[in-house]
């Protein structure tokens, strides 16, 4: 299975340091808290990989984790959690954007959103920069655990509407790492997007 290869290869926190733009890349965002670590181990059954993405001093970096030559999952931190400087922040957006915006190689986006606090103005902007860029995104509703079945369909539905609202095109799945329910139907996404 491939995304159990999965190795940290490298954090870059400007555009400069990216590696080649070749092969593919998936990208996973989300605000800090909203289970963005625990769903890459349960994508990758892999714990300590969340744990590397979560080295102090490694927050403001883009961190990539490869499968193989050819494709890598990209983990773009959530700013504004870490006590930065504004000046910091806004470059650090800029250049979040400007990933987005001209990487060739990135098929789709991840967004994980704990399924109490959905479409933050945090989801809004990564959203808003994927429709942009013409980038698929494929939204995790994260912990539907701690939701009753029929909550956790209700939310679903009122995410999708709101999407709708807001003319902001992206897929919406139920997630939980705890249960590993939605495992399944993110990796097919997946799959579909590294071409497996
Ligand atoms: P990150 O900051 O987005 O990487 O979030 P983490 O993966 O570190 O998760 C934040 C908190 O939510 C931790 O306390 C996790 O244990 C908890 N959490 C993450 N995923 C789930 C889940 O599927 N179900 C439940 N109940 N808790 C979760």
């Amino acid at each position: 299975q491939l995304y159990r290869k999965a190795y940290y290869n490298g954090s870059a926190t400007e555009l400069s340091q990216l590696p080649e733009d070749q092969g593919y890349e998936v990208a996973f965002a989300g605000r800090s808290n909203a289970g963005k670590s625990s769903a890459i181990n349960c994508i990758t059954e892999i714990s300590a990989l969340a744990r590397t993405s979560k080295t102090p001093g490694r927050t403001q970096m883009i961190n990539f984790f490869s499968f193989d030559d050819e494709r890598a999952l990209v983990d773009l931190p959530g700013y504004g959690y870490a006590k930065v400087p504004e000046k910091m922040k806004l470059k650090w957006q800029h250049t979040l954007a400007q990933y987005l915006e001209t990487r060739q190689c990135l098929r789709g986006m991840m967004l994980m959103m704990d399924i109490r606090h959905p479409l933050k103005p945090f989801d809004i902007q990564m959203l808003t920069w994927a429709n942009q860029a013409d980038l698929p995104v494929h939204i995790l509703l994260t912990k539907s655990d701690k939701l009753k079945k029929g909550a956790g369909k209700q939310s679903l539905l009122s995410v999708r509407n709101e999407l709708k609202k807001l003319s902001l095109n992206a897929s919406v799945q139920l997630f939980s790492s705890l249960n590993k329910s939605g495992k399944e139907e993110a990796t097919q996404k997946l799959d579909d997007w590294f071409e497996v």
